[in-house]
């Protein structure tokens, strides 16, 4: 197994840096510790391709939206058609109210919809949508969950180590990057994830003044790590209670765990969903979803591309080929198989590692055997390192996995030979680190 010359990418890097803030349109377009991000040319099923002519099995997936691989057919015809009507007509369309209809069969939560651009601007519009409905103010988010860069989203998503984030019971709230208003953090409370007694405390003192809860029902952007369970279920009934709404953050885990989300796969149906990522095979399309009650609480939802005619072409075409029940069993089936070879190459290896997988999400950890149940503990417990090495050893041969520390992507053109490329490629690595 021979390491690839990327040459190409390092001087294309070298001179997009001229030119390009750091080199990089998103700052995750560079791995931790690598010298140089890959320059890539196209796209393809499973497949990418850097300017070097090097081939990759890829599971970035294009941070997410790639569910049905790169340059899905299906989703290309869509888009060509809806080329030659038209890329942005600013009105109501018949595909954009058969869309609307469509989200509402699907996914649980969803008796009105709503459209934006990304995931940022849709969890935005959820906060305030919460605050106009119940007229109150602060939001509950968990550490290291990531719902977006905009200052009040961005707060306590990353951590060198668990001191940084301050006491359990009264976490510190960490901003992440210069410029970001420290005064967005007066009305965010920011909890341990996991962990209902502490919520119901908190929730109990201040549920006057607490618009909405926000998770990830599951925690994708670090490790990932899974609820405990009736975490969620808890977190319903803690909620309704106190009168508060809750929010699940699908950008992640919409379309990827189950057709109607995470919410359907849990069987936990929240007040208000945001999914973009895999709603629209890499178009940019984010929808946001709720009761109908909070959807018309009287906020406009602003915006000159939302629900643009070719996001939304692409989006029913994504929708209808994952309408085959069939796609959801295939994904397991595969993300068994990266399991299970993954677990093997552990033991043999001596290498302690958690995979495990959720629709098609695969996890991995390592330096520990068992997941892991908040941020803090991923802090702790898991080898972030090597994690990040196996990223960049990965990537010398012909595998990419994401930056984003544990969260593997599959798509439907994935195929057992790409995971059992992956698999020798993952022993190899194994083989070289074991001391
Ligand atoms: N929420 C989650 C869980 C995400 O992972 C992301 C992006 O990675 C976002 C929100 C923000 O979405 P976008 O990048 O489309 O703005």
């Amino acid at each position: 197994m021979e390491k690839l010359n990327t040459e190409g990418s390092k001087a294309l890097f070298a001179k997009t840096k001229m030119y390009l803030v750091e080199g990089v349109a998103s700052s995750f377009h560079k791995a931790a510790g690598e010298e140089y991000p890959l320059c890539l040319e196209r796209g393809k099923g499973s497949k990418v391709y850097d300017v070097d002519g090097n081939e990759y099995i890829d599971y970035i997936g294009g941070f997410g939206p790639m569910l049905l691989g790169y340059s899905p057919e299906a989703v290309n015809r869509a888009v060509v058609a809806q080329v030659e009507r038209g890329s942005q007509l600013s009105a109501t369309t018949v595909s954009l109210c058969q869309l609307a209809k469509k989200l509402t069969e699907i996914i649980p939560c969803a008796e009105r919809v709503s459209f934006q651009n990304s995931g940022t601007e849709a969890n935005m519009h959820a906060f305030r949508l919460a605050r106009a409905y119940t007229g109150k103010k602060k939001i509950i988010k968990f550490e290291g969950q990531y719902h977006g860069w905009a200052d009040e989203e961005k707060i306590s998503i990353d951590a060198a180590n668990v001191k940084e984030l301050g006491e359990r019971q009264a976490p510190a709230r960490l901003f992440t990057t210069r410029g970001q208003r420290r005064e967005t953090a007066d009305d965010i409370i920011v909890l341990p994830w996991n962990d209902l007694e502490l919520l119901e405390r908190v929730m109990e003192q201040q549920a006057g003044e607490i618009a909405a809860v926000i998770t990830e029902p599951i925690m994708c952007d670090s490790g990932p790590i899974l609820p405990k369970p009736e975490y969620l279920a808890g977190l319903r009934d803690l909620t309704s209670r106190c009168r508060v709404v809750l929010i699940f953050d699908e950008v992640i885990t919409g379309f990827r765990v189950a057709l109607g989300g995470a919410q359907q796969y849990y069987g936990v149906t929240p007040d208000l969903a945001v999914f973009a990522k895999a709603i629209a095979g890499g178009y940019p399309l984010a929808a946001i979803a709720g009761k109908r009650e909070i959807m018309e609480a009287g906020v406009p939802a602003a915006g000159t591309f939302n629900a643009n005619a070719i996001a939304v072409a692409a989006s029913l075409a994504t929708i209808g080929v994952l309408e085959d029940e069939q796609v959801y069993r295939r994904l397991e089936q595969l993300g068994g198989l990266f399991v299970q070879g993954m677990r093997m190459l552990g033991e043999t290896y001596g290498i302690p590692l958690f995979c495990q997988a959720v629709g098609s999400i695969c996890i991995l950890m390592f330096g520990l055997k068992n997941g892991v149940d908040d941020f803090r503990h991923y802090l702790a417990a898991a080898d972030i390192d090597y994690y990040d090495l196996f990223v960049r050893e990965a990537r010398q041969y012909g595998v990419r996995f994401t930056a984003r520390r544990g969260r593997i992507y599959l798509s439907t053109e994935h195929s057992e030979a790409d995971i059992s490329r992956t698999l020798q490629v993952a022993e190899r690595i194994f083989a070289e680190t074991k001391n």
